[in-house]
C-alpha cells in the first residue's frame, strides 16, 4: 500500500526489477538533536500528539524533550568553562 506515513524499502526481485515495498511505519520517537539517542522519559501513546499531556511529551529540565542528558551536561560545562 503505498503511504508517505510508511516506511520505504527499495526490494531487487528476482526478475531484476527493484520495486519498493511499504513495510513498517514510520519510528516516530523523539531522538537527541545532537547525539540521535533515544530521549528517555517520553512515553508514545496511540493518542495523539495533541491528546497527549505535556508531561508525557517533555521532560522538566532544560532543553528537555529535544536534547537528552549527557550532550545537555556537555553543554553546560562548555558554556560555563567558555
Ligand atoms: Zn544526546
Amino acid at each position: 500500500m503505498k503511504s508517505g506515513s510508511r516506511r520505504k524499502r527499495y526490494v531487487r526481485t528476482p526478475g531484476g526489477i527493484t520495486r519498493v515495498r511499504y513495510s513498517e511505519f514510520k519510528d516516530g520517537t523523539p531522538r537527541c538533536g545532537i547525539c540521535g539517542s533515544y530521549l528517555s522519559g517520553i512515553t508514545l501513546s496511540s493518542k495523539g500528539v495533541i491528546r497527549t499531556s505535556k508531561s508525557e511529551k517533555s521532560v522538566e529540565r532544560p532543553y528537555g524533550g529535544s536534547i537528552c542528558h549527557r550532550c545537555l551536561e556537555t553543554l553546560i560545562k562548555l558554556s560555563v568553562r567558555a
